[in-house]
């Protein structure tokens, strides 16, 4: 979209640059008489020129038209005066060479000065013209090609490209929260800085360190760090950047950039989203792939000749460590493996902490009960946590961040853009209101759940019309039976809320019971949870980094049609019983649920505190009003 508008704006603009030039010759060629050489010397002798200005290749100037007929012919003169004899009119005429010029000016004593060529803006455009059309036809033919033009473009950049950075200028002070990782790499730092204590006992540094990771875990910010802690230069490229349209371009680039690092040792070589280069190589029998192999074999061939002990280290880093090509992993080659972890508690409020260090910050703001609020955020989540709410509070005028800055930037990262003019009509947001009052209600009823932070029916963009937010009390990496029936209760209070109240259902539960079927099939298939199907382990767990990650564990099926019956049918079971369960709590409950519901709708947003409040009043006592009749 871009390109095509681009070239179609530059088009308009010759277009107009040209019309505007034929325009002005024009105007020019009206008021401006234009005199033959001959004549002009002929009318200076006359002393009939005035006022002249001598360009490069033309000359201008102010022409007498009183008794021209005594020095031209009649007709001439006529041409001349256009028709009113007397008075001044501008003249132009072609310079040619003419070496006894200046005598004549002098002789004739007029006043004459020299000029800058003014027709620059002509000459420009003979030049301009021609190369913006052909710019504009390659864009055209580029777009036809659908970007092979580009390709054919970059082929002689390979070899000039400048793959270094002198300095990071980021430190391990940058990095928080993943305090394994930067210990392993400290060894790295520790090498680089003095390679004669490794050396000297005949020990061999790793090669190569392979960083991995979830999206946003700060893996290339670690790389960078280690560069800067050490103070070696950096030389960094992705992955996608060796994988080019001609065979060998890539392959000559891993040279490039091994031959570039060798000079410059002892520094640190980085291939970031290493995924790209080094898939698993394949039976290829079509040949399609053959460009990024023997990009990957180069980067092998590379690995192998140089010697770290000069004090090149490469770094790695990938989200999919499980495509990888074996012979990247096998020992010599990327043999260290670094994991970078999602955040716990601690190193969420250590992350904020680096994170908030150049912002305004009011003291009321609690890193702590923030970091408690974002399980399962990544560095990078956190670091746009914080610039969000920056950008909010600045918004808002405020003088620092406060803590309210927080709490929406948070509402909008988990939730999308509040669509405040979104216009409901009063029985949807009495739905809606019922819907998130029974989950939250369903929350402070089991044991197991984590408690409720924060409920909203403010519409939003990604949690739809509103939403409940639990925190985790602390990070959890085992979970109970009794723990996922209690959150599948959860996600069901809203639906057997909207049941109960209305006697009927609206599709606002899509997503909870969703949720709450890949949790019952989790519990059944995964983790042997179930009554009637035992222990066997029907599906394997996606890759460990990514969703769905690993594609050779999906979509195969590894049991039989009996099984997947019996499966669909414990799974039906669950979540009836869990839906039965649900009911009594929220029967019980009626009047709560009703007063929550209310209270909802009123203030549209509750935090832990102001449910507290509504909580320990006494249920007993008559609710507000219901809102139906
Ligand atoms: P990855 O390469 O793993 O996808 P990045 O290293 O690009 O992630 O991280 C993106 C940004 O997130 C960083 O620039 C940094 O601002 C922030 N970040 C990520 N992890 C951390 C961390 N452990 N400490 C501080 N900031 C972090
Ligand atoms: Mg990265
Ligand atoms: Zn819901």
């Amino acid at each position: 979209m871009n390109v095509s508008n681009r070239s179609y704006s530059l088009g308009y603009l010759a277009l107009a640059v040209l019309v505007m030039l034929a325009l002005q010759y024009y105007v020019a060629s009206l008021t401006i008489d234009t005199l033959a050489y001959s004549e002009f010397k002929t009318l200076l002798k006359a002393g009939k020129l005035r006022d002249i200005t001598l360009g490069e290749s033309s000359i201008a100037g102010m022409l007498d038209t009183a008794g021209l007929d005594q020095v031209l012919s009649a007709e001439r003169a006529k041409a001349l005066q256009h028709g009113a004899a007397g008075g001044a009119r501008q003249f132009a005429t072609v310079r040619i060479a003419d070496a006894g010029l200046v005598t004549d000016l002098d002789a004739a004593h007029v006043r004459y000065a020299g000029q800058p060529d003014s027709r620059w803006l002509g000459t420009l455009l003979s030049w301009v013209a021609p190369a913006l059309m052909v710019f504009v036809l390659w864009l055209v033919l580029a777009r036809r090609m659908g970007g092979t033009m580009s390709g054919l473009t970059e082929i002689g950049k390979s070899k000039a490209r400048v793959y270094l950075q002198k300095q990071t200028g980021v430190t391990f002070a940058d990095v928080a929260g993943i305090d394994e990782a930067r210990a392993e790499l400290m060894e790295v730092v520790d090498f680089l800085r003095t390679p004669e204590r490794y050396q000297r006992l005949g020990g061999k540094i790793p090669k190569g360190v392979l960083l991995l990771g979830a999206p946003g875990t700060g893996k290339t910010l670690l790389a960078r760090a280690v560069a800067g802690e050490a103070g070696v230069p950096f030389f960094s490229m992705s992955g996608s950047e060796f994988v080019e349209l001609f065979v060998g371009v890539g392959a000559a680039r891993v040279r490039d950039l091994f031959a570039q690092a060798e000079q410059n040792a002892p520094c640190i070589i980085f291939i970031d989203e290493l995924d790209a280069l080094g898939k698993t190589r394949s039976l290829n029998l079509a040949g399609g792939q053959d460009e990024r192999e023997q990009t990957l074999n180069q980067l092998l061939v590379e690995m192998d000749g140089f010697d770290p002990n000069k004090g090149v280290i490469l770094m790695a880093a990938t989200n999919r460590p499980e495509i990888l090509d074996a012979a990247l992993l096998r020992p010599g080659r990327f043999d260290r493996h670094v994991v970078l972890d999602r955040p716990d508690l601690k190193g969420r409020e250590q992350i904020l902490r680096v994170h908030v260090r150049k912002v305004r910050l009011a003291a009321a703001v609690d890193l702590h009960a923030l970091a408690a609020r974002t399980p399962g955020f990544a560095g990078a989540d956190l670091a746009n946590l914080v610039n969000e709410a920056t950008l909010l509070a600045a918004r808002h005028h405020k003088d620092m961040v406060d803590m309210e800055a927080f709490d929406q930037a948070l509402d909008r990262i988990i939730g999308g853009l509040e669509k405040r003019n979104r216009i409901m009509i009063p029985l949807e947001r009495q739905t809606v209101a019922y819907h998130e009052a029974g989950h939250t209600l369903v929350a402070e009823h089991r044991k197991h759940a984590d408690p409720v932070a924060r409920v909203s029916i403010i519409p939003r963009g990604i949690a739809g019309l509103g939403y409940t937010q639990q925190t985790p009390a602390e990070d959890r990496y085992l979970l109970r039976r009794s723990e996922l029936l209690d959150r599948i209760d959860v996600l069901l209070g809203g639906r057997m809320a909207e049941q109960i109240v209305f006697g009927d259902v609206s599709t606002g539960a899509e997503n909870d019971l969703q949720r709450a079927t890949d949790m019952a099939r989790q519990m059944i298939t995964q983790y042997g949870m179930s009554q009637s199907l035992g222990l066997p382990c029907y599906e394997r767990a996606p890759g460990p980094f990514l969703p769905g990650g690993a594609a050779s564990a999906r979509g195969e099926r590894e049991y039989s049609e009996w099984t997947a019956r019996a499966i669909d049918d414990e799974i039906r079971v669950t979540l009836a019983q869990a839906a039965e369960r649900v009911r009594q709590t929220l029967l019980a409950e009626r009047a709560r649920l009703d007063g929550l519901a209310t209270l909802l709708l009123e203030k549209e947003v509750l935090d832990r505190a102001a449910l507290d409040a509504f909580l320990h009043t006494d249920a007993t006592q008559p609710a507000a009003e219901p809102v139906l009749s």
